[in-house]
């Protein structure tokens, strides 16, 4: 079984970062990255929030940090983490097609789309459901379509929605879907990807990994970084951010 001494599960910003600084402090890292490298901003078309680099696309943005990532050593695997477990003095991570050793753990694995409601799916029955108007948006050019949600991330969708297709119409969650439209697009809300951990480190009740500034959780050993975790702020740079701390926390305790 291969050994490291740091596993990073999610390749989004906060786990690159973090990457970048555990190999930079000269120990053996591992990333694990369920989907696509780089995380949710991928979707992104304009990122005019990241110090340094105005209106890049999130997908270019993310391919250069993850290529500075492996320029420097970081190692990434294209695997899905499935559990993670106390052995030894160390952990052991469990993916869909191995099993690794480490002796500290990141969780930076992120958040996903909340998911249409029973009533709704039911109600949209053969029409296309989207999670991502960037990405779909352009298969219904110049046909109907509705988007599910109340908050700035369904305003966005609208928006580019409307240069698109013949009718935007805006719905609010459990609302009835308009018989014509041809798609759903869903924007009611991310939830944490944190189901695997919550027999190893406390969560809140919307399942975010507890932890501050820190970046230490209730489990020694184990850290977390990046919108999976209680904070106020879910953006790039605090996700950076939190990869950086909880890269030397990782660290720090190993040397301890
Ligand atoms: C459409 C959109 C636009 C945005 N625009 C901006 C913006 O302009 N500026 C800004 O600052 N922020 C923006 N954000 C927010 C920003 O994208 C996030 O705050 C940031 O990407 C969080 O990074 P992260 O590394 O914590 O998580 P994520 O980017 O979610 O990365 C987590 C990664 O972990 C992986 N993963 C999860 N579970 C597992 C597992 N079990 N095994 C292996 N891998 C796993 C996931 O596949 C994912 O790649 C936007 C978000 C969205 C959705």
């Amino acid at each position: 079984m291969k050994k490291y001494d740091v596993i990073v599960v999610g390749g989004g910003m906060a786990g690159l970062t973090a990457g970048i600084y555990v190999v930079r402090a000269g120990k053996t890292i591992l990333v694990l990255e369920a989907g696509a490298v780089g995380g949710q901003i991928i979707t992104a078309p304009s990122v005019e929030n990241w110090p340094g680099s105005f209106r890049m696309s999130g997908a270019d943005l993310m391919k250069d940090i993850a290529g500075q990532a492996t320029e420097l050593g970081v190692e990434i695997k294209y695997e899905e983490v499935t559990e993670i477990t106390k052995k030894g003095n160390g952990f052991l991570v469990t993916t869909d097609e191995d099993e690794y050793i480490c002796g500290a753990v990141i969780i930076a694995a992120g958040t996903e789309p909340r998911r249409l409601s029973e009533k709704q799916t039911k109600d949209a029955g053969k029409r296309a459901i989207s999670y991502c108007a960037t990405c779909d948006g352009a298969l219904y050019k110049n046909k109907p379509v509705v988007v599910v949600g109340s908050g700035n991330t369904a305003k966005q969708e609208m928006a580019y929605l409307k240069n698109i297709a013949s009718r935007v119409y805006h719905i609010h969650h459990d609302d009835p879907i308009p018989e014509d439209v041809e798609a759903v697009f869903v924007a009611i809300g991310r939830i944490p990807m944190t189901k695997v951990y919550t027999d190893l480190v406390d969560v809140n009740k919307d399942g975010f990994i507890i932890a501050g500034e820190d970046c230490v959780t209730s489990c020694p050993g184990v850290f977390v970084a990046g919108d999976c975790r209680t904070k106020s702020v879910r953006q790039l740079v605090t996700a950076a951010g939190d990869g950086a701390v909880a890269a030397e926390a990782a660290v720090h305790y190993l040397n301890k």
